[in-house]
């Protein structure tokens, strides 16, 4: 049976390895027969990304680099060379110094890591919408991935809770200015999954505990859960959603208060944010 991303083809920026939500998406779109180009961050990164594309057969694993307009313009013309028209774009990219995801947002924010934060993780996914709307089909669909941070306090997420706020309006304002194209503009909020840009947040484990106790499913989102919803949102099953931050995270967002069946395991999860508030100066 033909899979639903046959003839379809694309970008997938962010793969740092097997565990990237990035990866996640690209293995099911290709699953489901799509051809994808992927970039890769500098030399070690090379390491881990090129076999897993070559796994997938991926007909372009380039080195980019969103704060680098030489390396973009490079992976894009290499883009519309291997494939001529693509289908769809995702945006997994995000980077703020360790120092900065701990402690209180007014004291350990600078102007430069503010900017360069801003810059990778939110800037990036406009320029990167730009250039792949001019190669992109009608009906093309351009994700990005983003976190409840941006919408209400988590303790620790700091400038890139801002940032994810300022990514949120991005895609509303994206999706007007591409909709007139048939491109349509759209971010997964994925809850906490082990990656390396989450062991950047401090108290990471703990969250992610808090959240399974919370979530209305009792569990965690995992890596299969965020690329199934990567499918539909990149393929024609979602073909009249744009300008949506969909929320893959078993209904933690919804969740008003605790809930009661975990509200022991809530209140000892409270103790130890407390007892490592106490033990940090
Ligand atoms: P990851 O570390 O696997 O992916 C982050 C990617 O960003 C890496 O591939 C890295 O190379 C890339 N990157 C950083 N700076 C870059 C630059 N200057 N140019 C090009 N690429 C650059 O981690 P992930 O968790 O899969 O992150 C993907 C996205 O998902 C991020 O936007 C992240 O904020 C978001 N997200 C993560 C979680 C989570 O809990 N892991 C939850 C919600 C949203």
């Amino acid at each position: 049976m033909a899979g639903i991303m046959e003839g379809k083809k694309g970008i997938i920026f962010g793969v740092a390895n097997d565990h990237s939500m990035a990866w996640g998406i690209a293995k099911i779109l290709h699953d489901q027969g799509a051809e994808v180009a992927l970039n890769y961050m500098g030399d070690i990164m090379e390491k881990r990304v090129r076999p897993l594309g070559e796994s997938i057969n991926a007909p372009v694993i380039m080195p980019a680099n969103v704060q680098d307009d030489a390396s973009l313009d490079a992976f894009f013309a290499e883009v519309e060379k291997k494939f001529g028209k693509i289908d769809f774009l995702l945006h997994a990219v995000a980077f703020s110094n360790k120092e900065e995801l701990s402690g209180l947002y007014v004291e350990t924010t600078t102007r430069e890591n503010f900017k360069n934060t801003m810059d990778i993780s939110v800037y990036s996914f406009c320029d990167l919408c730009r250039r792949a709307s001019k190669i992109m089909n009608e009906g093309g669909s351009c994700l990005t991935l983003t976190y409840l941070g941006g919408e209400y306090y988590i303790p620790n997420y700091n400038v890139m809770g801002v940032a994810k706020a300022a990514l949120d309006a991005s895609v509303r304002y994206l999706a007007s200015d591409l909709g007139n194209k048939g491109i349509r503009v759209n971010a997964i909020s994925a809850g906490p999954i082990k990656t390396l840009a989450a062991s950047g947040i401090d108290d990471f484990t703990l969250m992610q505990k808090w959240n399974a106790y919370n979530a209305f499913l009792g569990r965690n989102m995992s890596l299969e859960d965020v690329s199934k919803t990567g499918l539909y949102m990149l393929s024609d099953l979602s073909s009249g959603v744009t300008g949506e931050v969909l929320h893959c995270d078993c209904g933690y967002h919804a969740q008003g208060m605790v809930n009661l069946e975990h509200i022991r395991e809530s209140g000892e999860l409270l103790t130890q944010f407390a007892d490592r508030l106490e033990n940090k100066d």
